[in-house]
């Protein structure tokens, strides 16, 4: 174990427990008293102005967005105010608006798209629906981002676009990014899925690259079942995802009778969820500094135990969304007990946790999607070869073991809450030992 451990384990351990074990004190795994029994706050949050707003459409009868659609319009109007970009589109989800934006930046079969593992599996599934080579540039496992030092490293002349994620609400280097994109005249997209009013120095994430994707699906910060949305500042982006997103038809096209202007599909977003995204925005702002003192709170609770890391921010992110609060859980502080069994112990404490991603770059079905018929009819075998050389991420690999997260529910509670997650893991610690050896 080194030093710096030990002594902050030293100075941290007066704070760290009660005092006393009573008999009750032994872990919650093992037949203790759990540290917390009532459950943290639902999700999603219902109010009257969400039932009014269904309500309102449903009665309307104009269910489709179409050239009638008010409520999509008053959706896509409203959050291209909040994220600061001139235009937004809405889509029927977060995967879809990645899908569309890719595609408008003329993303192609042959091309490279770089990408974190660290990241949703739809990061990658719309490079490979391109039939497009996603390249992984590995996380710096300080901040859970990608590690964007590294993204030069990784660009050929096949490099097309480089889609940073915002994971977990915090917000990636997107100085470095920036930098390194318009050297090589490399599209940004973000996938900001997960980053809803975070910003880098003061602007919104989703308005820094060519386009920013948002996904409004059950568990994001703002959520409507499924939804999603692209902001960009560039006209002829936004009219080419939205021919795209409308199977071929574009606003000029849209209200005679059938005219093309492009391949398509449908990605549309329905009035029933724009609207209910329009009544919940209303509560965006309020919920967010709410998942921002909390994770502040506990933050600096989590900082005194030794063995627990939580994420960092770069000097640039300005605001976190807080999707996740994530940590690093090293082992050394726990008497060796391994992560799984900590999050076992943590659960049976009755604060909910995941272990979080696997490393996507090593996903049995990514190797097998690049043999496929389709790939091998693009790619040549060398070029298939060198893709598996390069595609390796060990710091990724070793903060897969190492994470913890807790969801942004969590942290709409109150400060009590926050307390006794800081309590159930200093508990574990106490007992360590124990826990190890069970
Ligand atoms: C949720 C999410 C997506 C996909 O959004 P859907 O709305 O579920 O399609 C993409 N990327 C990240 C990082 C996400 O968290």
């Amino acid at each position: 174990m080194p030093d710096r451990l030990t002594r902050r384990r030293f100075l941290a351990a007066p704070a760290a427990a009660p005092v006393v074990f009573a008999a009750d004190d032994r872990l919650a795994l093992h037949g203790g008293r759990p540290v917390r029994s009532e459950p943290f706050p639902s999700w999603p949050k219902v109010a009257p102005a969400d039932e009014e707003a269904l309500l309102e459409v449903l009665r309307s009868g104009q269910w489709f967005r179409g050239t009638a659609g008010r409520w999509a319009r008053r959706f896509e109007e409203a959050y291209a105010k909040l994220v600061g970009t001139k235009h937004c589109l809405a889509t029927a989800n977060g995967t879809s608006a990645l899908f569309a934006s890719l595609h408008a930046l003329g993303v192609s079969p042959g091309d490279e798209v770089i990408v974190p593992p660290y990241t949703f599996v739809a990061t990658v599934n719309v490079v490979l629906l391109h039939y497009a080579l996603p390249v992984f540039v590995d996380t710096d496992p300080e901040t859970f981002q990608i590690d964007a030092r590294k993204i030069e490293a990784a660009i050929t002349e096949h490099t097309r676009a480089i889609v940073p994620v915002h994971l977990g609400g915090n917000v990636a280097d997107m100085d470095t990014i920036l930098n390194v994109a318009r050297k090589h005249k490399l599209a940004v997209v973000e996938d900001a899925c997960q980053a809803h009013l975070a910003e880098w120095r003061g602007r919104k994430a989703g308005s820094l690259g060519e386009a920013g994707c948002f996904s409004f699906q059950v568990s994001k910060n703002l959520c409507a079942g499924e939804g999603g949305a692209i902001v960009t500042d560039r006209d002829d982006l936004i009219e080419r995802c939205f021919t795209f997103h409308n199977n071929s038809r574009s606003r000029r096209t849209e209200s005679m009778n059938f005219s093309y202007d492009a391949p398509g599909a449908n990605l549309r977003m329905t009035q029933f969820q724009a609207a209910l995204l329009v009544a919940q925005m209303a509560r965006l702002e309020e919920q967010s500094r709410r998942r921002e003192q909390n994770a502040e709170y506990l933050a600096g609770m989590l900082r005194e135990i030794p063995g627990i890391q939580p994420a960092r921010q770069y000097e640039g992110c300005t605001r976190n969304a807080f999707h996740l609060f994530m940590l690093r859980y090293d082992k050394e502080g726990f008497a060796g007990a391994p992560r799984d069994l900590f999050l076992k112990a943590l659960r049976a404490e009755g604060i909910p946790c995941s272990g979080g991603y696997r490393p996507l770059n090593k996903e049995p079905f990514l190797l097998r999607a690049l043999q496929s018929r389709g790939y091998k009819a693009i790619y040549s075998p060398e070029r298939l070869a060198r893709w598996q050389e390069r595609n390796h991420c060990p710091a990724n690999d070793r903060l897969c073991e190492e994470a913890v997260w807790f969801p942004q529910t969590m942290l709409l509670g109150e400060r009590r809450d926050m307390e006794q997650i800081a309590e159930a893991i200093r508990k574990i610690q106490k007992r360590a030992g124990e826990l190890r050896k069970s």
